[in-house]
């Protein structure tokens, strides 16, 4: 590992032992501001600014959370595997909110508010799903009107 070239560096200014990562040594510290000169050392280097990011984040948290945090990224992407299902129980209330004054819900609305809730299914199926259980009905082509 020591010794491997990259072209990022992890380095670590004596000053005041923390690390930052660069392309090359700066003039100064962007964590302390004193001069990097004669005050760094180049811990390591490596290839890509993601991996460098982690290695500035683990250098600089204290020890005993640096196992705790390995443990926590590896969670992390497990979690990313499990796709999210959406919560149907909160599809009527959303459609609710989207009705215009004809009584039909505005589909573009109705799209975004499906958005902002992290619904990740289609808003014609959502729709179709609602019309199953009775709280929409199709009244035209692209139209949908609010039961109740
Ligand atoms: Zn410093």
């Amino acid at each position: 590992m020591a010794g491997s070239r990259g072209e990022f560096l992890l380095i670590l200014c004596t000053t005041c032992d923390n690390a930052h990562g660069a392309r090359k040594v700066a003039a100064r510290c962007p964590r302390c501001g004193s001069s990097l000169t004669c005050s760094h050392k180049i811990l390591k280097e490596c290839n890509s600014a993601t991996e460098l990011q982690k290695l500035v984040m683990l250098r600089n948290m204290p020890e005993e959370l640096r196992d705790g945090f390995h443990r926590m990224l590896e969670k992390k992407e497990s979690a990313k595997i499990h796709k999210k299902i959406d919560d149907k129980r909160i599809w009527p209330k959303l459609a609710r909110k989207c009705v215009n004054n004809k009584g039909e819900i505005d589909l573009q609305e109705f799209k975004n508010e499906l958005m902002k809730n992290n619904q990740e299914s289609n808003v014609n199926l959502v729709l179709e799903e609602l019309s199953y259980q009775g709280f929409v009905l199709k009244s035209g082509a692209e139209s949908w009107m609010l039961l109740e």
